[in-house]
């Protein structure tokens, strides 16, 4: 596991240490309240990232490893509950929800829920078929949404 040996420190399972300013980290650490920022150090191939998530590290992901991880996508808890609609009404039903629905389930209005998709979309979440309905696909692997209950 890796570990963080100093304020703005982290150590990798293969011994080498990144190092960052202390801002930098504490900045980070605020945002992963809200979602989860990764942050790399520019070493050599790409450099070792630190993946933070509720206000800590979480991992870090070993450009020795190749980078079998890849650093979690950006999205807010509102944005992760939506993908994770989506995709669960898409395993149950075989089809996508159309809007309707997902505006029943959030219970919230027909331009919130467009707003939303349109976000989703532009931030490479989502991928749709322009003017044909249930046509959203969630481009986020299934195991970095949470389960909606
Ligand atoms: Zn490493």
């Amino acid at each position: 596991m890796p570990k963080e040996i100093g304020p703005s420190s982290y150590e990798c399972d293969c011994g080498y240490v990144a190092q960052f300013s202390e801002a930098t980290i504490l900045a980070l650490k605020q945002r992963s309240l809200m979602k989860r920022p990764w942050l790399s150090d520019g070493g050599e191939a790409g450099g070792h990232i630190v993946v933070f998530e509720g206000g800590k590290m979480m991992t870090m992901l070993c450009p020795k490893e190749r980078y079998n991880e890849k650093p979690a996508p950006c999205f807010t808890r509102l944005q992760g509950r939506y993908l994770a609609f989506i995709h669960q009404y898409t395993t149950l039903h075989r089809v996508p929800p159309a809007e309707h629905e997902m505006q029943r389930f959030f219970q919230v209005s027909p331009p919130t829920v467009h707003q939303m998709i349109l976000t989703l979309e532009r931030k490479g979440l989502i991928k749709r078929t322009p003017g044909k309905a249930r046509s959203i696909k969630v481009l986020v692997a299934a195991e970095q949404l949470e389960r909606l209950t």
